[in-house]
């Protein structure tokens, strides 16, 4: 995806911050430092519906809540593309379509492996659960650790962010919902 000459954009941003891009240990650095940006948003070029698109059989006789907790989550934020990471717990209240659970985590990487906001992130999980499963209920629930946050300006060490996205049974249900919240604090 990047291009030869995208190196000295990180040999620029090496050498403004007082380092010497030629020393050796820094020699090999633009290069991976390339390569794992590519990994680290290799979202954009994932399709949520491809990864959604094939169900597991036996579902008729499943009609309870469906939970996968602490699925981990690696993102960077999109205001100072630092890292923010921790853990996703998503429910879904079936409606004859199950999903295998590691299409869960993989479904977290679509849209974890961008430049994001949490909040997006999370409505961004259930909207697609939503639209591609068409379960009766959805809730993803997201507790990450922001680096921006903890490593810098105010410096709020240790303290987690938790957004929730409702969608259907779960937001208008009082008790599927209590369930649901039940169910992920174990
Ligand atoms: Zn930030």
């Amino acid at each position: 995806m990047f291009q030869p000459e995208d190196l000295d954009v990180v040999r620029k941003l090496l050498a403004m911050i007082g380092e010497d891009p030629d020393r050796e240990g820094l020699k090999e650095t633009p290069l991976r430092f390339l390569k794992a940006f590519e990994e680290y948003t290799s979202g954009y070029r994932q399709n949520p519906e491809e990864i959604l698109k094939s169900f597991e059989d036996g579902a008729e006789s499943v009609d309870e809540m469906v939970i996968v907790r602490d699925i981990p989550v690696y993102s960077l934020c999109e205001h100072h593309l630092a890292p923010f990471f921790g853990k996703a717990h998503i429910g879904y209240v079936p409606d004859q379509r199950i999903l295998g659970l590691s299409k869960m985590s993989r479904l977290v990487e679509v849209y974890a492996r961008r430049l994001q906001v949490q909040e997006r992130l999370t409505n961004q999980i259930a909207d697609a659960l939503d639209t591609f499963l068409q379960p009766l209920g959805v809730a993803v629930v997201i507790e990450c650790r922001h680096m921006c946050m903890e490593s810098r300006g105010v410096r709020h060490v240790g303290a987690g962010t938790v957004t929730s996205a409702l969608r259907g049974s779960v937001k208008n249900n009082p008790d599927t919902r209590k369930e649901f919240l039940s169910l992920i604090r174990r």
